[in-house]
């Protein structure tokens, strides 16, 4: 009998019974506005942000709409200017070079490795090019993060770090987002906490941290910002930093504070499942498995293998083939943009010279979801179906 599995690899988990009654009395008190509180009320906005700068040890944190957003306004606090180049990663997803062309500034790509990390012999042949680097974990993948911080400091390059892959991740126990100058997280419905859409952006510089706040759209009203620095760090900020709206609202702070306090339980449950998808795919032929550093601590919400050297014909095929039996892969190798699946030559805003050596990984990256909805039971057998279809097309192609 042929298996199939008939799950939704888009389907998450209801939100918190916590999270809902705190929206619904949100939504009962008809305070939405994070500055809309009454006497002696701090709003769930700052809550949160006091909240979640605690749990990665940040000294300010600032909600915001999007981690596309937080992402733009971090380079506008650390003033990057048009036309100024901002060094990214090749692999990752279009809200990274989105939020360098929001800012009129020109992404510079640097290449992947076969871990799927920032190649950084790469970087440092491209670190004298710009002042600051978008770095994105892309996939949850974390580069060795002491080399990559040697070689941006050692160059005066300010690093952001995009988190949306690695909230709740830790390089050395270092938590993902707090070893550069702002670390930028997305709570959309696909990320590791879910409230439709939201942002966090956490940083220990008072001027980065006031400058963001402005940026956000606070009005006068800073001083509301627990989570943010002392007012003397706005003194001349706020007259000089333009409002551009994207806060957060309190319905979104009040739904995401139970999942913050869930998150690590949560990356024990997506790790069990990702370490089930993994054993299961072991020793599959022609599939190279992604090895994962002993210093990382992972989320695994999503899980990658290449097929490294394979004809687009023989990746196409076993993509249909897991399809046909209901698992829905991913592929970065792609001639056409397919869903969330671009890179680096989808974005042709950027003129970006050819890199074939990302060009060899790219073509052979695999992607797919592990959501929370699936049991491990699911796990062993979406393994078992990979295993089989990869199995199946490579001895086709070798004999
Ligand atoms: C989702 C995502 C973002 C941005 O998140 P939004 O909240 O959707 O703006 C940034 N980087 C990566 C790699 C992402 O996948």
């Amino acid at each position: 009998m042929t298996e199939v599995f008939t799950g939704s690899f888009t389907q998450q988990e209801p939100i918190p019974e916590e999270g809902i009654e705190a929206a619904v009395a949100v939504m009962r008190a008809g305070r939405l506005h994070r500055y809309n509180t009454a006497p002696g009320e701090v709003a769930q906005t700052v809550l949160l942000e006091q909240e979640f700068a605690a749990q990665v040890g940040a000294k300010y944190c600032l909600a915001v709409a999007s981690g596309g957003y937080a992402m733009a306004t971090a380079l506008r606090a650390v003033c990057v200017k048009p036309g100024d180049r901002v060094l990214t990663n090749a692999f990752t997803l279009a809200p990274v070079p989105g939020a360098i062309a929001a800012v009129g500034a020109v992404p510079v790509f640097v290449g992947v490795t076969e871990n799927l990390v920032i190649d950084l012999e790469d970087l440092a042949a491209k670190v004298d090019q710009a002042d600051v680097l978008l770095l994105s974990h892309m996939r949850g993948h974390l580069v060795d993060m002491d080399a990559l911080m040697t070689i941006c400091d050692g160059a005066g390059v300010t690093v952001i770090e995009d988190c949306a892959h690695t909230m709740g991740a830790a390089w050395k126990g270092v938590p993902s987002g707090t070893q550069g100058k702002v670390g930028c997280y997305s709570c959309q419905t696909y990320k590791h906490v879910n409230s439709g859409e939201g942002g966090l952006f956490v940083t220990d510089d008072a001027e980065v941290a006031a400058r963001a706040i402005m940026l956000s759209g606070s009005y006068m009203m800073y001083e509301k910002h627990l989570a943010g620095p002392p007012k003397e760090a706005f003194e001349t900020i706020r007259y000089e930093t333009p409002n551009i709206s994207g806060r957060m609202d309190n319905l979104r702070a009040a739904i995401l504070r139970p999942q913050l306090r869930k998150l690590d339980a949560q990356r024990a449950r997506w790790n069990e499942r990702y370490y089930a998808v993994e054993a299961g795919l072991r020793d599959t032929p022609g599939l190279r498995a992604i090895d994962r550093p002993a210093e990382e601590t992972i989320v695994g919400s999503s899980i990658q293998f290449l097929l490294k050297d394979w004809s687009a014909q023989a990746v196409q095929e076993v993509l249909a083939r897991c399809l046909a039996r209901g698992v829905e892969l991913k592929w970065f190798g792609g001639a056409e943009p397919v869903g969330f699946t671009s890179r680096y030559d989808s974005w042709r805003y950027v003129q970006a010279p050819k890199m074939p050596a990302s060009d060899a990984v790219l073509a052979g990256i695999i992607d797919m979801r592990v959501p929370l909805t699936f049991s491990l039971d699911d796990c062993a057998l979406i393994a078992r179906i990979i295993k089989a279809e990869v199995s199946a097309v490579y001895q086709a192609q070798t004999t």
